[in-house]
């Protein structure tokens, strides 16, 4: 499955070009003219990462950053900047954005932050909840900034994939990822992982927080597809 990318860009020229560049690199790019229309696009669609242009008509891509944030968006968000406008950088990232870039770029470069950020996903995708908070999953209750995970007063740590993993199926409850999804996002370039091995995680991660195991309800699998989380 191709990684879906929406570039906000209201310059026509340079959003042709990018999103040229990177559909030879195998990602999926709609583009977005103002920041009004990036919000109605990402309310109606999935996308894994989204390329905000600051200055932008209608809303700049700091608001936009700003209420998607709100809104509980998760997916990385790098900033296209103007040259040395520190100020931009600041507020962007303030706003929940993760990474800029100054205008002009080199697209080796542009594609090198796009594909870091998507190999952090299964991080960027979690809810944003702080430091230290515990988070209820099933019958466990987790510490996804410390790695552990807490079941009948018993404590253990979580791995990074297994942590990656669990984050990726809570953020997104009541909906099925595929396996080849659930591997890109954790498991991300790492070539000897195979889909098997998403299901053995699957199998830990259900022994630590499934009430019954034998008969899940949290991780639900989804035959011949993958699998999903229900509250
Ligand atoms: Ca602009």
């Amino acid at each position: 499955m191709k990684p879906r990318i929406l570039l906000v860009e209201d310059e026509a020229a340079l959003a042709r070009g990018i999103r040229m560049n990177l559909d030879d690199e195998g990602y999926e790019v709609s583009i977005a003219g103002d920041g009004r229309e990036a919000l109605s696009m990402a309310s109606r669609e999935a996308f894994d990462l989204i390329i905000l242009d600051v200055m932008l008509p209608e809303k700049d891509g700091v608001a936009v950053c700003r209420e998607l944030r709100a809104k509980g968006a998760r997916m990385p968000i790098l900033f296209l900047t103007a040259l040395n406008d520190v100020q931009d950088r600041v507020a962007g990232i303030k706003a929940g954005g993760d990474d800029y870039l100054a205008k002009p770029f080199a697209m080796e470069e542009l594609s090198a932050r796009i594909a870091a950020q998507l190999r952090r996903v299964n991080w960027g995708a979690a809810p944003k909840t702080g430091g230290g908070e515990l988070v209820r999953a099933g019958a466990a209750l987790v510490d996804f900034a410390a790695f552990r995970l807490t079941r009948g007063g018993e404590t253990r740590d979580l791995g990074v994939k297994e942590a990656g993993l669990l984050r990726l199926l809570m953020a997104h409850p009541g909906k099925t990822l595929p396996r080849e999804l659930i591997l890109a996002q954790v498991w991300g370039d790492d070539i000897h992982v195979v889909p098997r091995t998403v299901d053995n995680f699957i199998s830990a991660l259900r022994r630590s927080i499934e009430p019954d195991p034998a008969a899940p309800r949290h991780i639900i699998s989804v035959r011949g597809v993958g699998y999903r989380w229900e509250d």
